[in-house]
């Protein structure tokens, strides 16, 4: 297939607003590619080369891509910026443009070929390499037709928004294989153990759906994390899973490590699988000096430490270690310390289907050291084993007492779940102070202006919701006016301006009454506290519709759920769009 041929149905995966449709459209994309074709294909569409969890980025600005445009086809420089003021998007003004002129050098360029060349731009790096990548992009445009022009620069600065998400390309994949959802299931299953969109792409192609089953753990690509289900009393644990293994939670970041000792490489990756190895030097020193095995996963979670006062840092504190400057200074100031708690391969060998107990057994072999909080790097979370509701209350007890969240219990044989939530783990938090102990991630979906005050920052009120996993959409629960200081607002508007969608995304379910003035496409993630869950008309989480009596419209049947007072308490960088709470979860809580 030609990047012109694929660069139309990027249009009409553009101009479709609903899910069904895209999900369509992308099989019979899919349909028509070969293998290999398929796998750069999927990355094109992200608007990468690699898969998301991969560090290589475009590193191009929207201004050196203009110079890359105006090279290519040799415009003035003042027309041009007066175009994209009145068009408002790169990809459309470059699109105007080539319109116009007539290009010797165009020609059909199969989309491996436009793949390798912007794989080539996306990993030079060095002296001389920023001309390098603008003249790569300008030949590209100055032989690509004008709706290829639209999206062959929107790549590089990371505009392609088309509006799906990793589910929709899942789905699209077992209708390109039974023509209807029947394989998500399994093709889910193994994007959980390899969350690699373009390699499972390609192995469907070359070796058939059932090739899936066999999808392993790998070093150094991550796996997405297990999450826990909540309960708020020790007895309620036990009634439900009988003698288990608890843990305290510590209250810091979410690490998954992976270790080579062949090569002393190791890569840490965070909840939203984000590659952040070289946050953290001391972590990795720390891995490289004491970790006992060849090869291994494992994950934990990273606290600070005062080596002065010899005591673990609240969240607030071990969070100034996330930081892209300044690293080194803030590691000898705030050194991290990291309490494993699972361990899912060890090598070559996946731990998954293995029994919890046994899991942690092996764990304890491979990383304990001297088992010394103050010369140790990596620790193990400490535990017990009961299945006495009062010991369990106890050891909460202890834990609350220290200053931590509370606690952890896992299924004695329960295995690890990738990317399931599941009562293989189970929270057990408490909360005194309002009626919901729980936080809630949120989706943020679009903003409005603001009026008065607000209207200096630009935005005044910004619309949340919850993720509904059997439909792969969000719905609405919220809309937040108050509560964020000055400097929230800025930085929720500042991050929301880098993702603006031209109309609302096809994921969104929301009420005429409750659309944004701006719509932002999915990505940021907000930690919500509220006091209470009410119902609402308004809102689309969990609302159902019925026929209205007179049969040509739909009405309220149930209304949906919605935050009282609903506050931000963080902004949550390492949670992904579909980590957010499910309607499932709101449900059990709101019981
Ligand atoms: P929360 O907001 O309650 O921390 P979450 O939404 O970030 O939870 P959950 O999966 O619901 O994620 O809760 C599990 C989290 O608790 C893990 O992601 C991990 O970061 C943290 N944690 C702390 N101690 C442990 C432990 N001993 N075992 C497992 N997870 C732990």
């Amino acid at each position: 297939m030609t990047f012109q041929e694929l660069s139309r149905y990027f249009e009409e995966i553009e101009k479709t607003a609903s899910r069904l449709s895209i999900t369509h459209l992308l099989a019979d994309l899919f349909t028509k590619l070969n293998p290999e074709e398929l796998q750069s294909t999927v990355y094109l569409l992200q608007g990468r080369v690699v898969p998301l969890y991969e560090k290589i980025e475009f590193g191009m600005a929207e201004k050196m891509v203009s110079r890359s445009v105006l090279h290519a086809l040799q415009l003035d420089s003042v027309d041009f910026a007066k175009q994209l003021g009145q068009i408002g998007d790169l990809g459309k003004t470059t699109e105007h443009f080539k319109r116009e002129i007539i290009s010797f050098e165009e020609k059909p360029l199969p989309v491996y070929e436009v793949y390798k060349e912007l794989y080539r731009m996306a990993t030079l790096n060095g002296a001389g390499s920023q001309d390098t990548k603008m003249k790569i992009l300008a030949h590209l445009i100055s032989q690509l037709d004008a709706l290829a022009c639209r999206y062959i620069v929107r790549i590089p600065i990371g505009a392609m928004r088309l509006g799906f998400s990793d589910m929709t390309v899942l789905d699209a994949y077992s209708w390109m294989v039974g023509g209807d959802k029947q394989y998500r299931p399994l093709i889910e299953k193994a994007y959980h153990v390899r969350p690699d969109l373009g390699h499972i792409g390609r192995l469907i192609k070359e070796e058939g759906i059932q090739a899936l089953e066999a999808i392993q753990p790998t070093l150094f690509t991550p796996i997405i994390m297990m999450r826990a289900e909540r309960l708020s009393s020790a007895e309620e644990i036990i009634e439900k899973i009988g003698e288990c293994i608890i843990e305290p939670k510590y209250d810091g970041f979410r690490l998954q490590v992976h270790y080579r000792r062949a090569t002393g490489e190791v890569k840490l990756f965070s909840r939203n699988l984000e590659e952040v190895s070289e946050m953290y030097p001391d972590l990795i020193e720390g891995v490289r000096k004491e970790v006992n095995a060849n090869e291994i996963i494992f994950e934990g979670e990273a606290l600070g430490f005062d080596p002065n006062a010899r005591t673990f840092l609240p969240f607030q504190e071990t969070v100034q270690r996330k930081r892209k400057y300044g690293i080194e200074e803030k590691a000898k100031e705030i050194p991290l310390k990291i309490f494993a708690f699972e361990m899912l391969y060890l090598d070559g060998k996946s731990y998954l289907t293995i029994p919890c107990s046994e899991r942690r057994r092996t764990m304890e072999e491979y990383l304990v050291q001297k088992g010394d909080v103050f010369e140790d790097t990596v620790l193990i979370a400490p535990d017990i084993v009961s299945g006495d509701a009062k010991q369990v209350e106890l050891f909460f007890d202890d834990a609350i007492t220290k200053g931590l969240e509370g606690v952890i219990a896992k299924k004695k044989d329960g295995i690890y779940q990738p990317g399931a939530r599941g009562w293989n783990w189970i929270k057990f938090k408490r909360s005194y102070s309002s009626k919901i102990e729980d936080t809630i991630d949120c989706l943020v979906m679009g903003y409005d202006w603001g009026k008065g005050k607000r209207a200096e920052f630009g935005i005044g009120a910004f619309l949340v919701g919850l993720y509904d996993e059997d439909n792969d959409i969000f719905k609405t629960v919220a809309k937040i006016g108050t509560g964020l200081t000055d400097e929230e607002w800025r930085e929720l508007k500042r991050l929301c301006d880098e993702q603006i969608t031209d109309s609302k995304p096809a994921l969104y379910e929301v009420d005429k009454q409750m659309a944004v003035d701006v719509w932002v496409a999915p990505f940021l993630v907000v930690e919500i506290k509220a006091d209470e869950i009410t119902r609402s008309p308004v809102h689309t989480a969990g609302r159902i519709m019925k026929a209205s009596k007179s049969g040509n419209a739909l009405e309220v049947d149930v209304p949906g759920y919605a935050l009282r007072f609903p506050r931000l308490k963080h902004f949550r960088y390492d949670k992904r769009p579909q980590d957010v709470t499910t309607l499932k979860e709101i449900e059990a809580i709101k019981k």
